[in-house]
């Protein structure tokens, strides 16, 4: 089983200096890497310039600019690699018909990651093993790193990435064959629906997180967002607003893995088998086409943007994908089994007598079979169909 393990490091003063040249350094490679392929593409043979290619110029470069080779060649690499990524994504794109902005230069404040493939090429995690209270990492360039290693790390360390969040730096551990630490059966199984009042509803009626404090983060990082609109470029205001907009992003990225993690796991721990939705949200937060109005040229009309638009935020706010993953990773961990099971008309469905009508559900929150007359909360309705397909699902796969 794979896991990733996420510290806080405390480095000193000098080892900060020395951790932003390390990512300026990196950033002005990508950059140059770049540049190095718009040109080639722009140059009217077409000439592709491939990662292969740039990873020996690399080399090249190290062998005589010393102040290039202070880095580990490997993480030097990876930077190549990650623009390699971006272009690949670009031209499948470009491919399949659509039209991709072209790969960015990154600016001083969006570049902020820098990995190491491999522990112990370029890096060492536990560099000092003998020390009797810290735990550190070894950072070609920079030294030795204290960690705030605050829980055990299991299984065999593979890549390491180094990550700068504001002014706090942390280390990422991916790691391979973590073992899982299976408990006890509890004989229950759950269904249960991902909604916007609630995170996740059980079919038996418990519901999990209301995601919409997430709102009040989210009030205030579009005010922050507005003030930032107002500030004026390359002024020292505006680079204390785009710190307070980065802010109350991280905010809210850490309130939405909070909820994740806190309904995760009491899910986990109380059940068997948890059947959920299977989600496409990329499919969900779609932008609706715009709509000609045939009577009157160059006029649109209403496709329910404005409605949808409130929608996208709420699913976003709700952060459904990032509570699947948690609970997937932590029922892996806890030899529990997650089933995820199609989504057609659970919320139409009537969990009594399987009549499926748009008009059985009168509100958002309410469930009414307009065939039987059975009532319920929706959500909970939902879940009681979302279990029953899972446990079907389950039995048609075990035989
Ligand atoms: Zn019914």
């Amino acid at each position: 089983m794979r896991r990733t393990y996420k510290f806080l490091l405390r480095p000193s003063g000098r080892q900060v200096a020395s951790l932003n040249a390390m990512l300026g350094d990196h950033r002005a490679l990508y950059n140059a890497a770049l540049q190095e392929r718009r040109d080639a593409y722009r140059h009217p043979s077409r000439t592709t310039v491939r990662y292969g290619d740039q990873s020996a110029q690399l080399k090249d470069i190290r062998a005589y600019d010393t102040d290039h080779a202070r880095w580990s060649f490997s993480s030097q690499q990876a930077t190549l690699r990650r623009l390699n990524l971006a272009f690949a994504a670009f031209f499948r794109r470009v491919k399949a018909g659509e039209t991709p902005g072209y790969p960015r230069f990154q600016g001083a404040g969006h570049f902020d990651t820098v990995t190491w493939p491999v522990d112990g090429d370029g890096c060492r995690w536990d560099s000092q093993p003998e020390h009797p209270s810290q735990t550190f990492i070894r950072l070609q360039g920079i030294g030795h790193v204290k960690v705030h290693q605050h829980r055990p790390v299991l299984g065999t360390v593979k890549t390491l990435s180094v990550k700068r969040e504001g002014n706090r730096w942390y280390l990422a551990l991916s790691c391979d064959d973590v073992p899982a630490v299976p408990l006890e059966p509890t004989g229950a199984v759950v269904g249960i629906d991902m909604g916007v009042a609630s995170l996740a509803t059980t079919a038996d009626g418990r519901h999990f997180g209301n995601p919409r404090f997430l709102q009040r983060s989210a009030d205030r990082l579009a005010a922050a967002q507005r003030d930032l609109s107002r500030k004026k470029r390359g002024s020292r205001r505006r680079r204390k607003a785009v710190a307070r907009v980065a802010r109350q992003h991280r905010a809210v990225a850490r309130q939405r893995a909070d909820l994740a993690h806190k309904t995760a796991l009491e899910l986990v721990r109380d059940h068997d088998l948890i059947a959920v939705e299977k989600l496409n949200i990329k499919c969900m937060v779609r932008r609706a086409q715009p709509k000609p109005d045939p009577d009157r040229p160059g006029q649109f009309l209403p496709n329910g943007q404005a409605a949808k638009s409130g929608l996208n935020k709420s699913i976003h706010d709700a952060g459904w994908g990032v509570f699947l993953d948690v609970l997937r990773a932590k029922a892996e961990s806890a030899g529990r089994t997650v089933v995820e099971v199609n989504a057609r008309h659970t919320s139409q469905r009537c969990a009594e007598c399987g009549h499926v009508a748009k008009e059985n559900r009168p509100t958002q929150a309410k469930f009414l079979c307009v065939q039987c007359g059975h009532s319920a909360h929706a959500d909970e309705n939902a879940a009681v169909n979302i279990l029953r397909a899972g446990l079907a699902l389950q039995v048609a796969t075990a035989s």
